[in-house]
């Protein structure tokens, strides 16, 4: 394993550093937090000019995923909005690992050059951790396929062009094997979205399929063989895209803060600090682990678990002592007055409960280290 980032992927950071600076501006940050959409159009767009969404999409670029996680490392550490590029670019690599040549060339080009954005139709009201429970039907009528179900979470439905969503297609197999992956156009009639508010701002939605028709080209992967293509999304989603360095913008805010209002000499504050910083650090080296993995042909599903537990109970301790710590301002939201790092302190202490939910949960994730790494017996 070598952490040492080779010349061109430095020039690579380098420049998401020269792009982020010049785009992510407090109006983008204050957007992400009254539409509660975390996406930036304008930063996708010119990632995806410069050619770096390419290079940092699995199986297109050069060194990927080294790239995948160096690009959202820096965005997350610059509190950018990125979770609309992360499923996207995510969803891109799943399509050029199992798509067809046609699909590749269909969807590809829309997502890399920063124009679309994909949501996940995985979730539903009643199973999001037994994800192989799901219900949502689509059954062959002639040539075309035609889906009815609704699902739940869909984030990003409300904006994006694409979606991927895991249907039902064989009641007589066993739950996971009866499962097939849609990729279509979220214009598709049939569709409904409704908008769902979350504790942590962004927007969610639930989503209603109601005889939606789509041809064999809407398969992604093998017929029946969705569960595959589910893990290789998972396998992504839990560890290289981003989510494990988000108390580094909490922190730089904090201590813009505390030196403000003469607490940062506090020895409890800078003891604080610093334990949360050697937090940020060992979940930098989790996510490299896992990128390392990745570029080197493994799936990093067991160490993206690993990064994922680590890095959100991180982030949560962190929120947690960094409000207690700013006192009655920690409370305040943005654009209230006197509100302790303008409003990010008390908008992690909500965002960061939510992050142990989405891409698996932490239970579901301490299973998965619990049985596969140190082989202890089934939970249920
Ligand atoms: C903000 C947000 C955005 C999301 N975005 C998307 C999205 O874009 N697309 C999508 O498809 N989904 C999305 N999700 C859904 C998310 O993946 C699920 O919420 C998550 O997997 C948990 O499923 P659930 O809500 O059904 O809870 P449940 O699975 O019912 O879990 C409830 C509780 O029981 C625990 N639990 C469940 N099973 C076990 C077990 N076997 N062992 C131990 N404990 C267990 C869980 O850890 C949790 O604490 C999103 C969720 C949130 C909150």
């Amino acid at each position: 394993m070598d952490f040492a980032l080779s010349s061109d992927v430095v020039e690579f950071r380098d420049e998401i550093r020269s792009i982020i600076r010049e785009f992510v501006t407090p109006e983008i940050a204050d957007r992400m937090h009254t539409t509660g959409v975390f996406d930036a159009p304008e930063l996708n767009l010119e990632l995806g000019r410069r050619g770096i969404l390419e290079r940092a999409c699995p199986g297109l670029g050069k060194g990927d995923p080294i790239e995948m996680y160096v690009m959202f490392n820096e965005l997350e550490k610059a509190g950018a909005p990125y979770d609309g590029l992360a499923v996207a670019l995510m969803i891109a690599a799943v399509v050029n690992k199992l798509g067809t040549d046609e699909q590749k060339e269909r969807i590809i080009p829309s997502i890399i050059s920063g124009e679309a954005l994909v949501c996940m139709g995985y979730s539903e009201a009643d199973f999001g951790s037994d994800l192989a429970s799901i219900k949502t039907r689509a059954v062959k009528d002639g040539d075309e396929w035609v889906i009815n179900g609704s699902k739940m979470w869909t984030t990003l439905a409300q904006v994006a062009e694409w979606l991927i969503l895991l249907t039902r297609t064989d009641l007589d197999l066993p739950k996971h094997k009866g499962l097939t992956m849609f990729m279509l156009p979220m214009n598709t009639p049939g569709i409904t979205v409704e908008p769902v508010h979350t504790l942590g701002t962004e927007i969610t939605n639930a989503t209603w399929y109601d005889d939606v028709r789509v041809g064999d080209e809407a398969v992604l992967g093998d017929e029946n063989g969705g569960w595959r293509t589910m893990t290789t999304v998972l396998a992504f989603e839990r560890g290289v895209m981003g989510g494990t360095n988000a108390g580094v913008p909490l922190l730089r805010h904090f201590h813009e803060w505390a030196v403000a209002n003469g607490v940062f000499d506090e020895p409890t504050t800078r003891e604080r600090m610093a334990r949360s910083i050697i937090d940020m650090q060992v979940a930098t080296l989790l996510t490299m682990r896992s990128a390392w993995i990745a570029a080197s042909g493994g799936m990093p599903g067991l160490e993206g678990s690993m990064t994922k537990v680590f890095a959100v109970e991180a982030y949560q301790r962190a929120s947690r002592w960094t409000q207690a710590a700013a006192g009655p301002a920690g409370l305040l939201q943005f654009h209230e007055e006197g509100a302790a790092g303008e409003g990010f302190i008390e908008y992690d202490a909500r965002h960061s409960p939510v992050m142990s939910i989405y891409g698996g949960t932490t239970e579901i994730n301490r299973n998965n280290i619990a049985e596969r790494h140190l082989g202890l017996p089934k939970s249920r």
